[in-house]
């Protein structure tokens, strides 16, 4: 099986950029968010990032047919049931101590069987060393570590707290024209910083569990690309060939197509896109957000070396 370099970390913190600079380099595979492949892929048959619809993409065909002769022999309402009963941040003890509940572990060996089929497929038929997995997930995460034979990098992707909340507040104000929207509600700085701490203090267990982890802030891989991608790449077991990451310049990357799932619109862009450090939040996030998300993510903001005299990089 191959190496799986999974991007771990918060929505909003760059992992879709992430993973589709790592895509470029030839002996990578990026597969994008593979933890929505059931949902997004095979029930509601959106578009990969090939810009085809699932079920047409020649990729994702053949991954089926490795992994179990077809996606039509799974039942998708099954599968998406037991994903749903296995695949939750609530879960993590489980998932760490599974002799604590035989039920659980039986629902999880099963999802457990599924996922370890798909990997190994993704891994025979792209043909390479190193695949990429942007599903972001603490829960997903968890997961991979338990499959056999995986070899699991995780690269655990922070931002500014700040920078994440005012982003999904934005979305709550585009989400305005569109009708219905029920997660407005949930995009609250608060409710962010909340899930801010939760999430990233799931990483910062896996590390404790001998995942090999590397901590990547989003602001250091867009103004310092080179280095930050060579690190990723170290951490993955190898270094970048000479010009191996020409793609990328001053303030441009250069992107190209893929067979990434979900993930951001940016999935779908290709050729040179302007490379800038997203920081609209200094001088839009209204400074009772501010405060709020400040006051309530502070011991990661001070570990991740984003207050003043904090200065840690790495
Ligand atoms: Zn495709």
């Amino acid at each position: 099986m191959s190496t799986v370099l999974y991007i771990g970390g918060l929505g909003r913190s760059g992992s879709t950029l992430l993973d589709r600079m790592l895509g470029r380099l030839e002996d990578v595979w990026s597969v994008g968010e593979l933890v929505h492949l059931w949902e997004r892929g095979l029930r509601q048959n959106h578009r990969c990032g090939c810009g085809e619809r699932f079920a047409d993409c020649a990729f994702w065909g053949k991954v089926g047919q490795v992994a179990f002769g077809g996606w039509d022999t799974l039942d998708v309402a099954e599968v998406l049931a037991l994903k749903a009963s296995v695949d939750r941040n609530r879960y993590v003890p489980l998932m760490v101590l599974p002799s604590l509940s035989p039920a659980y572990r039986a629902r999880m060996e099963r999802y457990l069987a599924l996922l370890e089929r798909l990997y190994a497929a993704v891994g025979e038929v792209s043909g390479k060393p190193l695949v990429v997995d942007a599903s972001k997930h603490a829960s997903a995460a968890f997961l991979v570590r338990r499959l056999r034979g995986a070899d699991l990098r995780l690269v655990h992707l922070v931002r500014d707290s700040r920078g994440v909340a005012f982003s999904w507040t934005k979305r709550m104000r585009r989400a305005e024209v569109v009708e219905g929207d029920a997660l407005m509600a949930t995009n609250t700085p608060l409710h962010m910083s909340a899930r801010y701490l939760g999430y990233n203090l799931l990483f910062h267990l896996l590390r404790r569990l001998g995942v090999p982890t590397l901590r990547l802030r989003y602001e250091s891989l867009v103004r310092d690309p080179v280095p930050e991608l060579t690190r990723v790449l170290g951490h993955a077991g190898r270094a970048p060939a000479a010009g191996e990451l020409g793609f990328v310049g001053d303030g441009w990357v250069e992107l190209a197509p893929s067979h990434a799932l979900a993930g951001n619109p940016m999935r779908f862009r290709s050729g040179r896109v302007p490379l800038r450090v997203d920081e609209e939040w200094r001088g839009q996030l209204r400074r009772r957000h501010r405060l709020v998300t400040s006051v309530s993510t502070w011991p990661l903001l001070l570990a991740y070396g984003y207050l003043r005299g904090g200065g840690r990089d790495r």
